[in-house]
């Protein structure tokens, strides 16, 4: 059974200070998008050396994929001679270190899930994209500089017609020109879109004469100021709005071949393939912020149903009351679950399947949802007002049901996988 060990509860600590010190001041700013959350990831990131430790992190990676490359080139098959495989033994410190990971996601998410969602997605989803199926060129010229938050990254994939069905409808075309492509086309709902440094794009390869449905799903690399790629500002929303939402245009946006994810058009089903293992890696993650959102709003629940009087005493001896919080914690306890298996299983070294995956971001998105909104009711009027904090974390749970796949969509997942259709 996983548990949070001494040094997880007091590295917890120092971010959960470094929260108080330094985003607490800011939360009216950053929740009116009045200040982008860059400069306190970066801030963040510069305190603990995360920057640092993530490319420690990634030269290792790159110095065993260079090694493979070389077994492979001088034809040997890699580990072929290192005799019958045994079954692996728990990595202790693999799943400690998956649990530190998350640890920044939960503290900040108490606060500011907006800036998790920044911060996730132009390190978890664009480099860890371009880390996975990236050449290994791409992988030294756009990894770094994401990993540090020296760069700003953005992954697109949603259209204005081309959501939920994001590959059946997507429009964007990459047509193949001399060495290069003409991408145009439209993405919206673009996490960073509207200040990313660096983007992942999706597009529907057009070799000429083909039937438009049946073009492969490849993925570019583009730079934020290149030619012919424009962005509006960003949208207006509900919540999240430490989180800066946008479209992106394309118009005749020409690249060479080295903008190409894996720089080759040989198994070029590989997008959609890659966009799916993103899918997957992006659903757990909710699991973290999810966590935080929960923690604070119960910590915060308690607190008021304690000196909180009404008739008399103080509403936590009415059991309605009592009710919500039993509810709040039980939901803390079942994410917190959640999370510690996505830890052992990274003990094990395996993936969540994307049925898995699925469940539970499902479980966790609703929840979370929940246990915002009663939080506000026991807040009663107090709740409703943006000192309280608990209705801002209300508005930015909304959203934790629609991005990454829906709700409905993680059901159908779970479903066709239940029926194997
Ligand atoms: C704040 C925010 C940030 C985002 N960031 C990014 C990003 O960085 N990159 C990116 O590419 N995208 C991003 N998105 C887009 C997000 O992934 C999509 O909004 C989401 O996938 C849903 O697509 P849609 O909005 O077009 O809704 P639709 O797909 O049109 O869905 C409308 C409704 O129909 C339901 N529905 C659709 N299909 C089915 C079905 N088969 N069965 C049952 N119900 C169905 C949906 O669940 C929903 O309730 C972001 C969205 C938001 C709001």
């Amino acid at each position: 059974m996983f548990e949070w060990s001494e040094q997880h509860k007091t590295v917890r600590q120092m971010f959960r200070k470094f929260c108080d010190q330094e985003v607490v001041p800011h939360l009216d700013a950053l929740d009116v998008g009045e200040q982008l959350p860059y400069p306190i990831m970066r801030k963040f990131f510069a305190t603990f050396g995360l920057g640092e430790m993530s490319l420690m992190e990634y030269e290792a990676r790159m110095a065993s994929l260079e090694a493979r490359e070389a077994a492979l080139a001088r034809g040997e098959a890699p580990g072929a001679d290192k005799g019958p495989r045994r079954p692996k033994a728990f990595d202790a410190q693999a799943a400690d270190m998956a649990a530190m990971k998350a640890l920044p996601v939960i503290e900040l998410s108490r606060h500011v899930p907006g800036l998790v969602t920044a911060m996730g997605v132009s390190v978890g989803l664009t480099a860890g994209a371009i880390m996975a199926r990236g050449s290994m060129a791409q992988r030294r010229r756009f990894v770094p500089e994401l990993l540090k938050l020296d760069k700003i990254g953005a992954w697109a994939i949603t259209e204005p017609s081309a959501g939920s069905d994001a590959f059946g409808q997507m429009h964007t075309t990459a047509r193949i020109e001399g060495e290069g492509f003409v991408i145009n086309g439209q993405k919206t709902f673009i996490t960073n879109g509207p200040h990313a440094d660096t983007i992942i794009l999706y597009a529907r390869l057009d070799r000429g004469g083909d039937d438009a449905a049946e073009r492969p799903v490849v993925a570019f690399i583009l730079d934020g100021d290149t030619p012919g790629l424009t962005r509006a500002k960003a949208f207006r929303k509900m919540g999240m709005h430490a989180s800066p939402t946008g479209e992106l245009f394309l118009d005749d946006v020409r690249v060479g071949m080295d903008r190409l994810m894996g720089e080759t058009l040989d198994g070029i089903e590989g997008g959609r393939q890659a966009a799916k293992a993103t899918f997957g890696q992006e659903r757990i993650g909710v699991a973290a912020m999810a966590l935080g959102m929960i923690e604070r709003c119960l910590e915060l629940s308690v607190q008021y149903a304690r000196t909180r009087v009404q008739f008399g005493r103080p509403i936590g001896e009415y059991q309605l009351i009592q009710l919500k919080l039993a509810k709040m914690a039980v939901a803390r306890q079942n994410v917190e679950n959640i999370l510690f298996r996505s830890f052992a299983q990274a003990g094990a070294g395996q993936n969540p399947s994307l049925t898995e995956a699925s469940a539970a971001k499902l479980y966790c998105a609703q929840v979370t949802m929940e246990v915002c909104l009663e939080a506000v009711q026991l807040h009663g009027g107090y709740g409703y007002m943006a000192e309280y904090r608990v209705e801002q974390l209300a508005r930015d749970a909304k959203v934790l049901q629609i991005y990454g796949g829906t709700d409905e969509i993680q059901i159908s997942q779970i479903a066709r996988d239940l029926l194997g259709v």
